[in-house]
């Protein structure tokens, strides 16, 4: 039963990055805004491993929420072949996720948004030439109206599906441990290559303060059980040997390109629109960056009181001219690596075994646009070309000409 109606300007479901940072930018813009989060507390329960780089900073203002700082990575091969990649400087934090949400979200609510916790939003329809969205808090009804509602909620995203925008093409399915008392350079991500270990994807361990988290993501397949079985390898256990959990974390990453982040007074952002990086999985720096152009566009619809798909439709332009630029080719890169066998990995690190390819990549590399390292490393040996698929080898010969 509906027990009260409320009626706002924007309502924004999900309180993670994309959300927090939207609703702060509306209600800084003068305008009604609803952040409506499901659990009771912003930023639990963690799914993420929380590195990013410190572009994130220009966006939002929670530096106290870094816990570590990252110069490289040193990466395993199938076999158990090291290789270290040291940028000598920072390229990375690592942010407390749970009190980097929070700080988003408090920043939205002290330049006026209203937040609705514990309220999980359960249907929305067009109604009035706005959207009626029906929430449960604390198991009562209430019906929020609004102008714009904007599903940024995450990877299996209901606003998206109510309005029929499609849904990613596959999620893939990630399992990480928070552990205590594991060893290794405070400063380097260590990365783990190889069909045996993460097919699909990678298994990782990223330093986290006085913890560290041990996980992987996998193409297809049980990730719990990928990570059990990683755990037990040698070149795993010479860090993690001995350590403890603190915390399990279970996710998934969506992977595609959509063809429209929008619909009659619809917006989705973030994870919800499969912003995040296939190279990496990580989808904070895009989905914030996303998130800052569909603030534009929702200002820009309220001012001119026009919420159609034609104008709301400015906001998919944006990221798609921009960001989306290299979600596009970190997707055809993602492909091109999901396919290779353990021998062509091998293969691989005989090739990045040499000075000059990890004096490019230390110069170059750039976990927000992983791409561009990716062609000057083609560029200085072509014998990669061997290795990358038909989408992404088009892609090469209109960035570098060949
Ligand atoms: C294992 C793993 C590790 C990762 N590591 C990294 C990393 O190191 N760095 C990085 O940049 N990215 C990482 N990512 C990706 C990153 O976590 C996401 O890209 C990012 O959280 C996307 O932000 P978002 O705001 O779009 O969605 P989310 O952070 O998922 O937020 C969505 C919010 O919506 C809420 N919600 C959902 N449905 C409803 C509903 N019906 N009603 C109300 N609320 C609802 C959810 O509770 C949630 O709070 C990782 C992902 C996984 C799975």
């Amino acid at each position: 039963m509906v027990t009260s109606a409320r009626s706002f300007d924007v309502v924004v479901i999900g309180a993670g990055p994309a959300g927090g940072y939207l609703a702060g930018k509306v209600a800084a813009a003068g305008y009604e805004v609803a952040l409506v989060e499901e659990h009771r507390e912003v930023g639990e329960p963690i799914q993420c491993g929380g590195l990013v780089t410190p572009r994130v900073f220009d966006y939002v203002k929670c530096k106290e929420t870094i816990i570590g700082s990252v110069h490289g990575a040193e990466l395993y091969s199938p076999s158990g072949r090291r290789l270290v990649i040291d940028g000598h400087q920072t390229e990375a934090v690592v942010v407390q996720r749970a009190l980097f949400d929070r700080a988003i979200a408090t920043d939205a609510v002290r330049k006026g948004a209203h937040t609705f916790l514990g309220a999980q939003a359960q249907g929305a329809t067009r109604a009035n030439g706005g959207v009626d969205v029906v929430i449960d808090q604390d198991g009562a009804s209430k019906t929020l109206t609004c102008k714009i509602l904007i599903g940024c909620d995450g990877v299996r995203s209901n606003v998206a599906k109510w309005f029929n925008i499609l849904r990613p093409k596959k999620i893939i399915p990630g399992f990480e441990i928070e552990m205590v008392g594991v060893r290794g350079d405070p400063g380097l991500v260590t990365l783990f290559i190889g069909n045996e270990i993460a097919p699909g994807f990678f298994g990782w361990i990223i330093p986290s303060g006085d913890t560290a988290r041990v996980g992987l993501c996998v193409g297809e397949g049980n990730a719990y059980a990928y990570l059990e079985r990683m755990l037990r390898r040698p070149e795993v256990q010479q860090y993690t040997k001995g350590a403890q959990p603190i915390l399990y974390i279970a996710g998934g990453i969506p992977l595609g390109f959509p063809k429209r982040t929008y619909a009659d007074n619809v917006l989705v952002v973030g994870d919800a629109a499969w912003q995040a990086k296939a190279v990496s999985g990580g989808g904070i720096f895009t989905a914030l960056t996303c998130s800052d152009l569909a603030s534009t566009t929702t200002i820009q619809a309220l001012e001119a009181r026009d919420y159609s798909s034609k104008m709301l439709h400015r906001y998919h332009r944006a990221w798609t001219r921009s960001i989306g630029k290299e979600l596009r080719k970190d997707l055809a890169i993602h492909e091109s690596f999901s396919k290779l066998t353990d021998t062509q990995f091998e293969e691989l690190f005989d090739i990045f075994d040499n000075a000059r390819m990890q004096e490019l990549i230390e110069k170059k590399g750039d976990i927000d646009f992983p791409s561009k390292v990716g062609w000057a490393l083609i560029k200085e040996d072509p014998r990669l070309l061997k290795y990358v698929g038909k989408a992404l080898r088009a892609m090469i010969g209109k960035s570098v000409g060949m």
